[in-house]
């Protein structure tokens, strides 16, 4: 019997992990080390250390948490259920774990723009993730979607391999921090299309053009060899339902200031909650998931008593 699964082998998740460890609660970690980070080229925010790719810091928070003893199962949970007071957890590979307490990590996954020849054209030039697919792009024409972090800074780096790059955005300002603003906006390579949104992609066997809801440069139609979607992420809802917490309009985890959810015995961390303003970043993800872990690990010490639940019957 473990004391914690944590869901997610994200930043929370892991960093939840390396609490737990030093806890010396006896932890299994669910999924695949890095979560979105992973996808991320350059994390140039993380306290201490000036500049790292997500591949790199997946590996080593990975690298730290086995070293404090985490047990990390590479496989997505299936079904989650409680039965006599701890819970039943099973992989999509049959396998099969007991746990005292939960801690939900999941993160979130990348929002679709629901577009005709999305779907079409997924992994035949539209793409999720400018860190994994930039590199077959070299030479080429590309349009990335969106005005966050993510979308500015997957343009930044397509800027490197494409020939050209266009940031579509449907306002007329990017909401990206200034420091991938400028680096966009000084950025030759990178031409950016506001008050713009993308009505469809088409094409033959792969991406050849988008077209937008007004003209640029005198057309709708604007020829692209790819196109890389970055317009936010979403919580997974189908496992969260599993587990009956409750969730905000925007399908995100309701926790207080502890990582409690409303259900007793299982608590939430980073990106897929509510907690940190809704403020989406590594460092917070990581915080949350230490704070959860030091309330897990005084739940099951029975030093509980200046806490409060939100809690209802699972
Ligand atoms: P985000 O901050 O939620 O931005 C999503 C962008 O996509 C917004 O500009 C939004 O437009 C646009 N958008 C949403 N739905 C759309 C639609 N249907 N059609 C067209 N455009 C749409 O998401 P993100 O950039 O993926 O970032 C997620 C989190 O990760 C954020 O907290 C971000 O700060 C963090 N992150 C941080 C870094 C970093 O280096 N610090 C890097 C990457 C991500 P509006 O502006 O009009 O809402």
């Amino acid at each position: 019997m473990y004391d914690i699964a944590i869901i997610g082998a994200g930043p929370a998740g892991l960093s939840a992990s390396v609490y737990a460890s030093r806890y010396g609660l006896k932890n299994v970690v669910f999924g695949f080390p890095g979560g979105l980070t992973s996808e991320t080229h350059e994390i140039g925010n993380w306290l201490g250390t000036k500049l790292l790719n997500g591949q790199e810091f997946a590996k080593n928070s990975e690298e730290h948490a086995k070293s404090l003893g985490a047990q990390i199962v590479p496989t997505l949970v299936k079904t989650i259920e409680r039965k006599d007071g701890h819970f039943n957890i099973e992989t999509q590979k049959a396998e099969k774990f007991e746990a005292k307490t939960m801690l939900l990590a999941m993160g979130t996954a990348h929002r679709r723009l629901e577009i005709e020849g999305e779907k079409k054209f997924h992994g035949r030039g539209v793409s999720y993730c400018a860190t994994c697919d930039g590199f077959f792009f070299r030479g080429k024409t590309v349009a990335v979607i969106g005005g966050g972090d993510a979308a500015a800074e997957g343009a930044v780096f397509l800027a490197d391999l494409a020939s050209q790059v266009y940031l579509i955005h449907r306002r007329d300002e990017l909401r990206a921090e200034d420091y991938w603003g400028n680096l966009v906006k000084n950025n030759a390579k990178i031409k950016i299309i506001y008050s713009t949104n993308v009505l469809e992609i088409t094409g033959g066997d792969k991406v050849e053009s988008i077209r937008l809801d007004k003209p640029y440069d005198g057309s709708n139609e604007l020829k692209v060899d790819g196109v890389f979607i970055e317009i936010g992420a979403a919580p997974n809802i189908e496992l969260l339902k599993l587990c009956k917490v409750d969730l905000d309009e925007g399908g995100y985890v309701i926790i207080d200031t502890s990582g409690k959810t409303s259900i007793k015995g299982i608590w939430a961390a980073g990106d897929l909650t509510t907690g940190s303003d809704k403020f989406r970043q590594i460092v917070t993800a990581a915080s949350e998931g230490a704070i959860a872990a030091h309330s897990i690990k005084q739940f099951l010490k029975g030093n509980n008593n200046n806490t409060q639940y939100l809690e209802k019957a699972a």
